[in-house]
């Protein structure tokens, strides 16, 4: 890394898995000078997540990444439940899921996720330095034109002044207004801060493997086995051989040591981790699969495997000062449910914005930092508390989770495949759309009058709505807008594809509220206003929110619904 500058960025990211990317580039589409830095080489590491959500596809969109990583994965994917001689196939591609125009999860490996958030931030000419690992953080001081470190531990509100990262060796690496620690689950920032890290370990680790499939020839979609022993599933998302195995449950290793399960509080930062035994074999992964597939499947050539040990922990706080921390740094769990990778992007886009808007110095910059804990701790408690006992069925030896596996969950599963609209209200939940921030009195730029009749409120996601076919507008009724468009949208998000707030104004009549009213706080530039006339919309989004045409809705980048006027 280049000698630190005292006037700095505004925010530096140290890590570069996919949550430290995807808050680096929200942040610097919000305007922030930004950057990042992570101890690895730069070589791409064997992905781990495979599946991407909706929601996480919508936060995306405004900073030009769901495109190219539609592009790039597939939804059109089967999955087929095995279990007992009964394979019941469901469809990951069509979800009942009407209100976003990604009713589907996307497969893509971890892998390609950030090399399109590598591409998207190099365009905006935000380069990660690699080889640069971080020791410690804390506060700074300007000397003589240097930036020195001074005491380690970010101070309590750290808001006025520099904060320092420093390498293993104690030199000072860089300064910024904001450091974000996203390097994961041992996290050094996390520990440099003094934040604690409390959890426990699961019980049994996972396997991970690229491998061939000798046996059946030309299999193809993904693979559920629900096995006696534990789990395995097969994905089309090999990296160094065309299949990604991923094997559960007790079969999969040793338990991991003889404290291993039980409730082993960890409150230190870097708890050290029981020893964990080697990877299978390719023999032994081949003995294993046969067995947890009662001989459906014979492996071929194994490329690669890891043990992976699995834990559930979460940070007692998401903010010291200055220093934040977002994704795995955070909160980790089991990966039942696809949530880890997908969790930290929606940190990113629930931070990234607000970190530009702080560096811009408006008022209540405390406040608005604070409402991303306040947003988000929530949702990863919930995670770590449905994944854990996904988990604990898809893996347990204990015998209501070999029956659930095994008996119930199969049974069930062929209702639930033809009437997926009954698990929609699930599905919501576990992948965010669902989620919502109302409350009274929120942080800058969410507010309102109280709840009005209407179904969405001010700290809703705002639905994205089929848009009726666009009427011919009456001549000289609407003053010009900055979002008008050549052709009329199809979906609401589609006028919401900027970065920024947008002021939808809603029916011919409506007038911008002025902006000190409608958000305080917020710059005149990060304010787009879009008309959406009443009958392409406008009515039916007005009467949503509790209201009629003419009327406003300010839209956070984040697409929740940060207030809601006239009518
Ligand atoms: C077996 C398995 C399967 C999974 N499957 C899924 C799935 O299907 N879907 C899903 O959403 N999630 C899944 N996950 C979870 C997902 O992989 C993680 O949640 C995700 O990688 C977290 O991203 P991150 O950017 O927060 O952290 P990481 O990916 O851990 O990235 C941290 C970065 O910080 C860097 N770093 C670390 N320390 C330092 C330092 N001191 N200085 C500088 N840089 C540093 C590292 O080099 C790394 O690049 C799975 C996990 C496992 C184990």
């Amino acid at each position: 890394m280049t000698r630190p500058r005292p006037d700095g960025p505004d925010v530096l990211v140290v890590g570069a898995g996919p949550t430290g990317l995807a808050l680096a580039l929200q942040a610097a589409a919000h305007g922030a000078r930004v950057e990042v830095v992570d101890s690895r080489d730069g070589t791409p590491r064997p992905s781990r997540a495979l599946v991407l959500h909706p929601r996480t596809l919508e936060l995306l969109a405004p900073l030009g990444a769901t495109e190219r990583l539609l592009a790039a994965g597939t939804t059109r994917v089967d999955a087929v439940l095995h279990a007992r001689g009964r394979d019941v196939r469901v469809d990951l591609g069509d979800l009942p899921l009407p209100d976003t125009a990604h009713p589907w999860l996307l497969l893509l490996s971890q892998a390609a996720v950030e090399a399109t958030l590598l591409g998207l931030l190099d365009e905006r000419g935000v380069t990660v330095q690699w080889d640069t690992e971080v020791g410690d953080v804390g506060a700074g001081d300007v000397v003589g034109g240097d930036v020195r470190a001074g005491d380690v531990g970010a101070g309590d509100d750290g808001l006025q002044g520099r904060t320092v990262v420093r390498g293993r060796d104690g030199a000072v690496l860089g300064a910024a207004r904001f450091v974000v620690g996203c390097d994961g689950a041992a996290s050094r920032v996390r520990a440099s801060a003094g934040i604690g890290f409390p959890g426990r370990d699961y019980r049994h680790p996972v396997v991970i493997a690229d491998v061939d499939v000798a046996q059946p020839s030309g299999l193809s979609g993904a693979h559920v086995f629900a096995a006696r022993d534990g789990i395995a599933f097969l994905f089309p998302l090999g990296e160094q051989a065309p299949w990604r195995l991923v094997v559960a449950g007790p079969a999969a290793g040793r338990p991991a040591g003889p404290r291993a399960g039980r409730a082993t509080a960890r409150t230190g930062p870097r708890a050290p981790h029981p020893p964990w035994p080697e990877p299978p074999s390719a023999r032994e992964l081949a003995d294993l699969v046969r067995s947890m597939t009662d001989g459906a499947v014979t492996l071929g050539d194994v490329a690669w495997a890891e043990l992976v040990p699995l834990r559930h922990h979460l940070a007692r706080a998401y903010r010291r000062g200055s220093v934040l921390l977002a994704g795995d740094a955070v909160h980790v769990h089991s990966p039942a449910g696809a949530q880890g990778m997908n969790t930290g992007l929606q940190d990113a886009c629930a931070l990234g914005w607000r970190l530009a808007l702080a560096s811009t110095s408006p008022p209540g910059v405390s406040r608005l930092l604070d409402g991303y804990e306040q947003e988000r701790r929530p949702v990863a408690r919930l995670g770590i508390a449905w994944t854990s006992l996904a988990w604990w069925g898809e893996s347990s030896a204990d015998p209501v989770a070999r029956v659930l596996r095994r008996v119930v969950v199969p049974a069930a599963a062929p209702t639930v495949a033809q009437h997926l609209d009954a698990v929609a209200p699930g599905v919501r939940v576990v992948t965010g759309l669902a989620l919502s921030h109302r409350r009274p009195g929120f942080p800058l730029a969410l507010r309102g009058p109280g709840p009005r009749a209407g179904s969405v409120h001010v700290g809703d996601r705002l639905p994205d709505l089929v848009l009726p076919p666009v009427p011919a507008e009456p001549p000289g009724t609407a003053e010009p807008l900055d979002g008008e468009r050549a052709s009329a949208p199809h979906r609401l998000y589609q006028l919401l594809d900027r970065t920024g707030h947008h002021l939808l104004l809603l029916g011919e009549r409506a007038a911008a509220p002025p902006l000190p009213d409608a958000a305080p706080g917020l710059p005149e530039h990060w304010v787009h206003r879009v008309r959406l006339p009443a009958a392409h919309g406008g009515d039916d989004l007005a009467r949503r929110l509790g209201t009629t045409c003419p009327a406003w809705c300010l839209v956070r980048p984040d697409q929740y619904v940060a207030a809601v006027g006239g009518g």
